[in-house]
């Protein structure tokens, strides 16, 4: 499947904010926007302040949450379109199936430290739904489910490294050392509020 495989903090620096793509780092005096500020990347970064049209407001924030859970255009939009169809609020169902996503559930478990980790676990074959192997980072979680990891994938330096970090699960998670389990479907109030997931849904509405 295709990827994004330049500089993740080029990423951050386009949207202007530190999207927390490389785990541990992001929270540390190494972080780019920690040192310079959110300076546009490329040689004219620092001159380009342009204000932004509404399409370009709507275009940043589509960006913006794509790049976080590291999904590429086609899919994203995919979501967009189940979010349509389904009964509830357009904007919250997007967020909840992005939630979903089987990379991020395992990152939101606090089993690794970014989603980018938890994608590689997955596809690698270390994490198990229902104590069966899934290798799909887009697979979507359902409530009751139980996600596991292999005896390999435990042992891993980088999913070590996280669980000695004791990270709390997100709150329709829960953990019973390394086996979690889906309780329920996030609500808009427990995810990131500086998501303004209107400008997503008019961006592709237009
Ligand atoms: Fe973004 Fe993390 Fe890089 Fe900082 S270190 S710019 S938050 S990816």
């Amino acid at each position: 499947m295709a990827r994004y495989i330049k500089s993740k903090c080029r990423l951050c620096r386009r949207e202007g904010t530190k999207l927390f793509l490389k785990g541990a780092r992001c929270f540390g005096a190494k972080c780019p926007i920690e040192r310079r500020g959110a300076q546009p990347p490329g040689q004219h970064g620092k001159k380009r302040h342009r204000r932004l049209s509404d399409y370009g407001i709507h275009l940043r924030e589509k960006q913006k949450v794509k790049r976080t859970y590291g999904v590429l255009e086609k899919q994203f939009r995919n979501y967009y379109k189940q979010a349509l169809k389904s009964s509830s609020n357009t904007g919250e169902k997007l967020l909840q199936l992005l939630e979903s996503r089987l990379d991020n559930t395992v990152f939101r478990l606090g089993l690794v430290s970014s989603r980018s980790l938890a994608r590689q676990l997955v596809n690698h074959g270390h994490v198990k739904v229902d104590n069966k192997k899934v290798s799909i980072p887009s697979f979507l979680v359902k409530p009751s489910q139980t996600i596991s990891l292999s005896n390999k994938g435990a042992k891993l330096k980088f999913v070590q490294e996280s669980l000695e970090q004791k990270t709390s699960p997100a709150k329709w998670l829960t953990k019973k050392a390394l086996i979690g389990k889906v309780e329920r479907l996030p609500l808009r109030e427990e995810l990131d509020d500086s998501i303004r997931e209107n400008l997503i849904i008019e961006f592709y509405s237009r």
